[in-house]
């Protein structure tokens, strides 16, 4: 899977952190040019350090419709598109606040359309996109109002994409975890009180790994998924069908 990405291009939002940091060392491990979309020079500076011939970083905040726009210009054909970057406020809903609703609508959606149609007459025919979704955009969690939201309103997006994009043989895919233990997934879900009766649901009995997320990215990204189009791949240790 990983070899069939040697030498492609992929733009990966969020790639300074957790999962998206991941999948970045994992693409150059295979030989992939990776253009990082990050939005602080720490993160910069630490993704050149990894490998600053295969690692292309681009500086925006993705909050910044415009500037995406100028920022993403000029950059060479793509391979693929990871839309990866997210933003989860996890609180009651009465506690929600206007902020809280635009901060996570503003990255978790509006960011993925601006990135896709910003970077549209840059991808290659044959093209994969992948959206990184949530099991949230099927399932209810306390606290979850405005994120679910946000990830049902991009597993459509994202269906809908692989129907105007099929034609120029893009594909239009999304993975959708369970939990992560990355800061976002440990912000919110670290405590036993509150993780043990989701884990209890979940009949692997376990959260689901950074690497499980990035192999799920990686097969999308990858020939083997070439029939693969308008689908979520849940991540989710069966918690579906529990
Ligand atoms: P992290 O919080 O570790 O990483 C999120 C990334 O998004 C960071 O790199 C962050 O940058 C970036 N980001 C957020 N806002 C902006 C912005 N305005 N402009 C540019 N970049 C931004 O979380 P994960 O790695 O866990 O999340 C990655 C994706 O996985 C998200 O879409 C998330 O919704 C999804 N997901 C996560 C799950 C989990 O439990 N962790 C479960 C299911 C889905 P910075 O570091 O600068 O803030």
């Amino acid at each position: 899977m990983w070899s069939d990405l040697s030498e492609k291009v992929i733009l990966v939002t969020g790639a300074g952190a957790g999962i998206g940091h991941a999948l970045v060392s994992q693409l150059v491990s295979a030989n992939a040019k990776v253009i990082a979309v990050v939005r602080s020079e720490a993160q910069a500076q630490q993704l050149l350090a990894i490998d600053k011939e295969r690692i292309q970083v681009v500086l925006v905040d993705l909050k910044h419709w415009q500037a995406v726009r100028e920022t993403l210009k000029g950059l060479p054909k793509l391979d693929g598109l990871v839309n990866n970057a997210g933003v989860a406020i996890i609180k009651p809903f009465e506690q929600l606040t206007e902020q809280d609703f635009d901060a996570q609508f503003d990255v978790n959606i509006k960011a993925v359309f601006n990135v896709t149609q910003a970077v549209l007459p840059l991808l290659r025919d044959g093209a994969s996109i992948v959206n990184v979704s949530s099991i949230a955009a099927t399932r209810s969690f306390a606290g979850h109002t405005a994120y679910s939201a946000t990830k049902a309103a991009l597993d459509s997006l994202t269906q809908s994409l692989a129907l105007e994009l099929g034609p120029r043989k893009i594909r239009v895919n999304a993975v959708n975890p369970t939990v992560v233990l990355t800061k976002m997934g440990a912000d919110n879900w670290s405590d036993p009180a509150k993780s043990g009766p989701l884990l209890a649901h979940i009949p692997l009995r376990r959260f689901c790994e950074v690497q499980e997320v990035v192999d799920g990215i990686g097969y999308l990204l990858s020939n083997k998924s070439s029939f693969v189009n308008g689908h979520h791949l849940n991540l989710e240790g069966g918690y579906a069908v529990s």
